[in-house]
């Protein structure tokens, strides 16, 4: 059964960032492309990362995580089949099989196809792990679910890994007013930045009344009358009402890894720049792909929004005909976890060696704006440069909500994305007022401490 008045033209298959910036970009290349986004869920364009301020309470309503309604994407010229699963594609007879929220198999035909399935939640093979009670974050039900939990009266949480998602849910489930046990396998927290940096973000954590366990491996759950119990390595053994699960991502490629598309980095599904699969007019981009990054020559997985909405915006661009390619990320990330912000960018010095740089970073410590006007914070930056070509390897920032270290960071982004050395930091023309930033910026200084350490 075709679905009733299928046209064929473009479908995309998901509907967060890279499904919807295909569609939408798709459409502002050419208006008159039939654009169908066929959605398992109800919630398309709903923003994945604002799930933990709606669970801490800081965005109240759940309906308040939607970037655009879905009147607005109708409006922008986008068909919607919300809670069809596309359980298959046939790319010879170009069909994409959907069951529909009945159970009903319908065909929908395509001439271009753009595949933005994204990512599940990884679940390690944990004796317990699918008891009431133990949670993984990825979906906007997820969130329903934990919050439901939290208004049904839980009080004890306990957050198996202490990545960005851990640290952000152990600050929104404090706010919650929850007792909370944060659980890492690796000796500090935030294991994207070196340890030293990220044990600033364990100890303010741990300030506001988290109690955190690093170096530690959770071995099992167990539940009984009380409640459930996390049991571990280092005599863990913590009683808990709820337990969730953030332990990373893999990507969500079954689709297109039985319709033949190849896979790479991770699991991700092979792209080229213009994110055109190896498939027939078929493109996908977001979790479910493997990323270019500018400072590797092989290829990595980086699941993040900023990188879904670019390459969903090329895949979007060259399916309805356009030309557009994907310029590559160099996982520039930033996380806000209670009153203290941790960003970075490019590779950190250990990263830089693997992928045969020579690395030497330099740390530095820095006032957010000059001392004079109230309110002055450290900014710690540690810098990263390439010893024989002097190219700007990475940056890592942490620093006080309130002092601008994500758009700091992202001055290192541009620089890196532009391939700049570490000396050309000194001549940007960058702003400052007394109130937010000083004549040489942290970066800045971060930047000459690297030049006159390298000679
Ligand atoms: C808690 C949390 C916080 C985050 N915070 C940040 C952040 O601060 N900054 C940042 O850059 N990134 C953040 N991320 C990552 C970011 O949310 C993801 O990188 C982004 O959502 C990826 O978008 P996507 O469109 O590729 O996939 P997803 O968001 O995973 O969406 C996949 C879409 O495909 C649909 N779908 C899947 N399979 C099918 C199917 N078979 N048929 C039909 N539809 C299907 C789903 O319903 C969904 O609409 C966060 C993620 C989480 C979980």
């Amino acid at each position: 059964m075709s679905i009733d008045g299928d046209v064929p033209g473009l479908v995309v298959v998901g509907g967060s960032d890279a499904g919807i910036m295909a569609g939408l970009w798709a459409k502002l290349t050419n208006a008159e492309l039939p654009v169908t986004v066929v959605v398992r869920d109800a919630y398309p364009n709903f923003s994945i990362c604002g799930l933990p301020f709606y669970l801490s309470g800081e965005t109240p309503e759940w309906q308040m995580l939607a970037h655009r309604t879905v009147s607005q994407l109708e409006d922008a010229g986008l068909r919607l089949l919300l809670g069809h699963e596309a359980f298959a594609i046939d790319p010879s007879a170009r069909t994409v099989h959907l069951r529909d929220p009945e159970g009903d198999c319908h065909d929908l035909a395509y001439d271009r196809l753009v595949v933005g399935t994204g990512a599940r939640s990884i679940v390690p093979p944990l004796p317990g792990v699918g008891l009431p009670g133990v949670h993984v974050l990825h979906t906007i039900d997820q969130a329903r679910e934990l919050d439901l939990a939290i208004e049904r009266g839980a009080r004890r949480a306990v957050l198996i890994g202490a990545g960005y998602i851990g640290t952000e849910l152990a600050d929104a489930l404090t706010r919650r007013g929850l007792e909370v046990v944060l659980v890492e396998m690796a000796p500090a927290v935030l294991t994207t930045f070196d340890p030293d940096l990220g044990e600033l973000v364990g100890a303010e954590v741990r300030r506001h009344g988290v109690s955190v366990r690093t170096s530690t491996t959770v071995e099992r759950i167990a539940a009984d009358e009380k409640g459930l119990r996390v049991l571990g390595s280092r005599g863990l053994d913590t009683p808990a009402d709820l337990v969730i699960v953030a332990v990373g991502v893999r990507p969500e490629t079954d689709l297109l890894v039985s319709a033949g598309a190849a896979t790479g980095a991770r699991g991700a599904v092979i792209v080229d720049a213009g994110m055109l699969t190896g498939l027939d007019d078929i493109w996908a981009a977001g979790d479910c792909v493997q990323t270019h990054h500018v400072l590797l020559d092989s290829p990595s997985y980086l699941p993040l929004g900023t990188t879904a909405h670019k390459q969903g915006r090329v895949a979007g661009i060259n399916a309805a005909g356009g030309h557009a390619s994907f310029a590559g990320s160099c996982g520039t990330q930033a996380v806000k976890v209670f009153d203290l912000v941790a960003a970075r960018t490019g590779l950190r010095g250990g990263e830089a060696a693997a992928a045969g740089y020579q690395p030497v970073s330099v740390t530095v410590t820095a006032d957010d704006h000059k001392a004079f006007y109230p309110g002055a914070t450290p900014v710690h930056v540690r810098l990263t440069g390439d010893r024989t070509t002097r190219r700007l390897l990475g940056v890592q920032l942490i620093g006080a909500y309130g002092a601008e270290i994500s758009k700091r960071i992202d001055i290192a982004a541009t620089a890196i994305h532009a391939g700049h050395t570490v000396d050309v930091l000194s001549d940007l023309d960058l702003s400052y007022t007394p109130p937010l930033s000083s004549p040489w910026d942290p970066i800045q200084v971060a930047g000459q401490a690297w030049t006159g350490s390298v000679t």
